[in-house]
């Protein structure tokens, strides 16, 4: 860190989920000592009750105009106002290394030489188990965890939903789709190839927050639970057999078996 003291730092710092409470003491901090905040969509506005009411506030969501603000000139914001000597934080929901472009903003970061640190927050898939109180590994249940998007790049295939469903039940592995909402048509069929039809299945939207709701179903009920339910982004589905003891804590809901909703705080 010998950058010339006129550079200015850069903070990637995750906002969590969405619960205020989920920030980190490090992230509450690093938002009271900047001078210039670039803020993401996912970003509960309630966590910038900490930023100093000087420092300059940037939506780059899809809140602060009509589509997202392209990444390339968000890192390129991000660095110049570093070099004009600017305390930056990156502010994004979740933790900023898990589908946040983290890394393409860390490989921006270095790229320009400047100094910069990471404050994790916690993962949405993390607030989605808290929330429903089921622990993402389980001895009896799953050895791992696998953290997915169903949402790849355009011009990329994306997952192998057929070879990651022969992974996941070969080695159980719960897995944990970030971005799947528009595309659970497909994942669903896809991890049919190797996971029997009834594993069970989460859909967590707005997990940690007061408009928290959840439903439990099958996986060859998933698309349809999701449609049934109308749950929408922001969601993460989590599929494996952890999620068992919920679907048996619940087996007395209503006629179909398979779905329902909850209120998170309640
Ligand atoms: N960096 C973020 C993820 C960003 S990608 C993190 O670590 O959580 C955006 C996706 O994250 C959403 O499409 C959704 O799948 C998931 N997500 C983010 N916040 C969520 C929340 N509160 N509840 C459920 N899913 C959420």
């Amino acid at each position: 860190m010998n950058a010339p003291h006129t550079t200015g730092t850069v903070s990637l710092v995750g906002a969590g989920p969405g619960d205020p409470e989920l920030l980190t003491l490090k992230a509450v901090k690093a938002i009271a000592a900047a001078t210039v905040l670039l803020v993401d969509d996912l970003v509960n506005e309630a966590v910038l009750a900490h930023a100093n009411p000087d420092a300059r506030i940037v939506f780059v969501g899809k809140r602060g105009g009509c589509s997202s603000t392209p990444q390339a000139f968000i890192e390129k914001l991000m660095v110049s106002e570093a070099l004009r000597g600017e305390t930056v934080v990156r502010l994004k929901g979740g933790d900023p290394l898990i589908f946040g472009r983290g890394g393409e903003e860390i490989e921006a970061l270095q790229a320009a030489g400047i100094p910069f640190h990471v404050v994790n927050g916690v993962t949405a898939a993390l607030a989605a188990m808290g929330a429903l109180q089921l622990s993402l590994t389980h001895r009896e249940h799953a050895h791992g965890v696998v953290f997915v998007t169903g949402h790849a790049k355009p011009g990329d295939a994306g997952t192998d939903w057929a070879a990651l469903s022969h992974t996941a039940r070969q080695a159980r592995l719960t897995l944990v789709i970030y971005m799947g909402v528009g595309s659970a048509a497909s994942i669903q069929a896809g991890l049919l190839h190797g996971l029997p039809a009834s594993t069970p299945v989460a859909i967590v939207e707005n997990a940690s927050l007061p408009v928290q709701r959840h439903a439990v179903c099958t996986l060859a009920l998933l698309h349809q639970t999701l449609l049934a339910q109308q749950l929408a982004s922001p969601s993460v589905l989590v599929v494996g057999d952890v999620i068992q003891g919920l679907q048996a804590a619940q087996s007395d809901w209503p006629a179909s078996g398979h779905m329902a909703t909850s209120q998170a705080g309640t």
